[in-house]
């Protein structure tokens, strides 16, 4: 993967549920949501160019938590908790609407909210609440759709035009995404590096 020269370095800091146990470091901040499965591990991952970065959200006991990640030294990735395993009771959904609304109504450094939807399928609910938590709280929203890889050429256009219009925004706003293909990487970054107000990667 040596085809990604926008990630210098990603480490992990740590991992919280409280305010109070929420990193110190004082960088600009990016959150990263989306339901199980959507591919947030591998867009991380693929993302700042290390194969199994993410892996440490995956690993027991980490699943329901906010994993915080330093990325390039710039900028605060913090990866929000999975969505919608269906076998999760609705007490432990109702903790985790609970953990994600205070974090982004409480993180001070944080400035903007990616969310990742799949792009065969039909955002729900739950993308629209988080939406509207993104526009209460005065954040910028970031909206990507994975796995385009999926969908042949002739198919994307649509596919893209329909999820943008359930999360009543333009196509042109979504950033199409693909960790198989790489494609997006730098429209991506792009995006990253104007909302976080670090300046690596120039127009
Ligand atoms: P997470 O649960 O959101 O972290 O999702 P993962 O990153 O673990 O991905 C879930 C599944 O989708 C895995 O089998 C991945 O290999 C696959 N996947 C993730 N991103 C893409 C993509 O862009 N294209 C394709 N074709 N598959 C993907």
């Amino acid at each position: 993967m040596a085809d990604n020269p926008f990630a210098r370095s990603a480490t992990y800091i740590k991992s919280a549920v409280y305010p109070k146990d929420y990193p110190d470091e004082d960088y600009p901040e990016l959150a990263v949501a989306g339901r199980s499965n959507v591919g947030k591990s591998s867009l991380i991952n693929k993302l700042v160019n290390r194969r199994r970065l993410a892996k440490v959200s995956n690993t027991p006991g980490r699943t329901q938590l906010l994993n915080f990640f330093l990325v390039n030294e710039r900028f605060v990735l913090c990866d929000l908790p999975g969505y919608g395993y269906a076998k999760v009771p609705d007490r432990v959904k109702a903790n985790w609407g609970r953990m994600i609304e205070t974090y982004l109504s409480t993180r001070g450094a944080l400035g903007t909210v990616m969310l990742l939807v799949d792009v065969r399928r039909t955002p729900g609910q739950w993308e629209t609440d988080l939406i509207a938590w993104v526009s209460q709280y005065g954040l910028a929203l970031l909206p990507v759709v994975t796995k385009i890889d999926k969908l042949s050429p002739s198919k994307r256009k649509p596919a893209i035009a329909k999820v943008a219009g359930v999360l009543g925004l333009a196509p042109k706003q979504v950033v199409p995404w693909s960790a198989v293909t790489g494609e997006g990487l730098e429209s991506l970054w792009r995006r990253i590096d104007r909302l976080t107000g670090t300046s690596d990667v120039r127009d």
